[in-house]
């Protein structure tokens, strides 16, 4: 909708009407009485440990019957999840049409994969799909003292305003969801403070934001020095990888928790962090196999997330290698009293890296802008095996030449000392179509 010509050409309020009417419908048909439900269904799970383990192996059993009755890739298994094997996108995608339930009925929603790496995967998904998914982000905001009449801010890549417009107004509002729309594209430091004040002046209790574009916010307060000045409940991210600095960083100048949610177009898995900041991997929303994949660099065991789907019978997938991988932790039990297992961290996808002079592909690059003043957001482009291109947005009463050098000389300590480094000024990141923006962007082959 808001790539159409009528959105683009339309003054603000009309702008305004047909944003809030779109939300209108699809509030109505996420938000009905089964997603009510099953939202109360979910949230007597967090602390017991009986009924959720009953909701869990029904659930798998259903999941696993139904495939094989009238999945035709599944047709030949037994009832053992242990006798199915592993897929991945790439195998869905040569069988596409056999993952498909032939009883459609209803509304079918499609959506893609992001496809950072490999094909896009395109997956059906139906109404009861779409409304379980409600039903769990419901819990995620009880989690985390958000109401359904709390006012909110949305920062997650909508392009509610034209990318070439250079003046603000770069917010619109939803009525009926009591929500500002925040542009993740517009998010340059001359327009940072009129974010702020958007928010506050509008009365925002809760931010939901990808990690990107709060973090930038986040990192400009640093800058100045400055707190957020208004009351919030809680700030919930998403649909980018979270580091553990970056975190702290949001809720200390935004003075609230940070609820962080990891989850995947597949519906694979869903991983939600709680009040104490742990990870909980949310067991009645998928099965979750984390099967071991070495060792991180401080010696602490890995895992790549392998989950099956519970809500979507249109298009199961079971045992799906997502590619991701989280840091194990030693701890059983939470303080938050919530009885899902708990794990260190999701470590970034796959996908983002870069390689060091020594050939070896570096995923975590979070250490390399710590300690550098007036950093904004960082990127690094390899298009080259030994030259490396890092995209920075800065304040420049700030950055300064030693600062330059600090950054570069930790970049080198991380990838190598034979990798030459630029250092590009922009004025925002370059960002995908769904306004993310990613951390490393490495064009060459290891
Ligand atoms: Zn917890």
């Amino acid at each position: 909708m808001f790539s159409s010509r009528l959105y683009k050409l339309s003054p603000i309020f009309i702008q305004n009407f047909l944003l809030s009417s779109r939300a209108f419908i699809r509030k109505k048909l996420r938000e009905n009485k089964e997603s009510e439900r099953l939202t109360k269904e979910l949230i007597s799970h967090d602390y017991n440990s009986e009924v959720l383990k009953q909701y869990q192996s029904k659930t798998l059993t259903t999941v696993l019957t139904e495939a094989q009755n009238s999945i035709a890739f599944y047709r030949r298994f037994t009832d053992d999840i242990n006798t199915f094997p592993y897929i991945d996108k790439a195998e869905v995608n040569r069988n596409k049409s056999k993952f498909l339930s032939p009883s459609k009925s209803g509304v079918v929603v499609k959506g893609s994969t992001s496809g950072t790496t490999g094909a896009p995967l395109t997956i059906p998904q139906n109404m009861q799909s779409v409304v379980a998914e409600q039903a769990f982000i419901n819990r995620m905001m009880h989690w985390a003292g958000v109401g359904s009449n709390d006012k909110r801010a949305w920062l997650r890549g909508d392009m509610i305003v034209p990318q070439d417009q250079k003046e603000g107004p770069f917010w619109r509002y939803s009525y009926f969801e009591n929500m500002i729309l925040l542009s993740s594209f517009h998010l340059a430091q001359k327009n940072l403070d009129s974010y702020l004040t958007a928010m506050q002046n509008y009365g925002v209790q809760a931010i939901q934001a990808y990690p990107s574009s709060i973090v930038t916010l986040a990192k400009y307060l640093e800058v100045n020095d400055a707190y957020y000045p208004g009351d919030l409940k809680s700030i919930i991210t998403s649909s980018e990888s979270l580091s553990k600095e970056d975190k702290l960083l949001i809720e200390k100048r935004f003075k609230c928790t940070v609820f962080d949610w990891y989850g995947l177009f597949e519906r694979v898995a869903a991983i939600a962090s709680c009040e104490h900041g742990r990870y909980h991997i949310l067991t009645d929303y998928s099965y979750v196999e984390l099967v071991p994949a070495g060792k991180t660099e401080d010696g602490r065991d890995r895992a790549e997330i392998i989950g099956t789907n519970f809500n979507n019978s249109l298009y199961p997938l079971i045992r799906y290698k997502t590619g991701d991988h989280v840091v194990l932790s030693e701890e059983v039990t939470c303080p938050c009293g919530r009885i899902f297992p708990i794990i260190d961290s999701i470590e970034g996808r796959v996908g983002d890296y870069l390689i060091g002079d020594d050939g070896q592909k570096v995923h975590i690059l979070n250490h390399i802008p710590k300690g550098v003043s007036g950093l904004l957001a960082t990127q690094f482009v390899q298009k080259e095996k030994n030259k490396i291109d890092i995209r920075v947005v800065v304040d420049q009463s700030k950055f300064d030449n030693k600062q330059r050098s600090i950054l570069i000389n930790n970049a080198k300590a991380k990838l190598g000392n034979s990798i030459e480094f630029n250092i590009e000024e922009l004025e925002e990141l370059p960002r995908t179509k769904n306004g993310k923006a990613r951390q490393a962007i490495c064009s060459i082959e290891n």
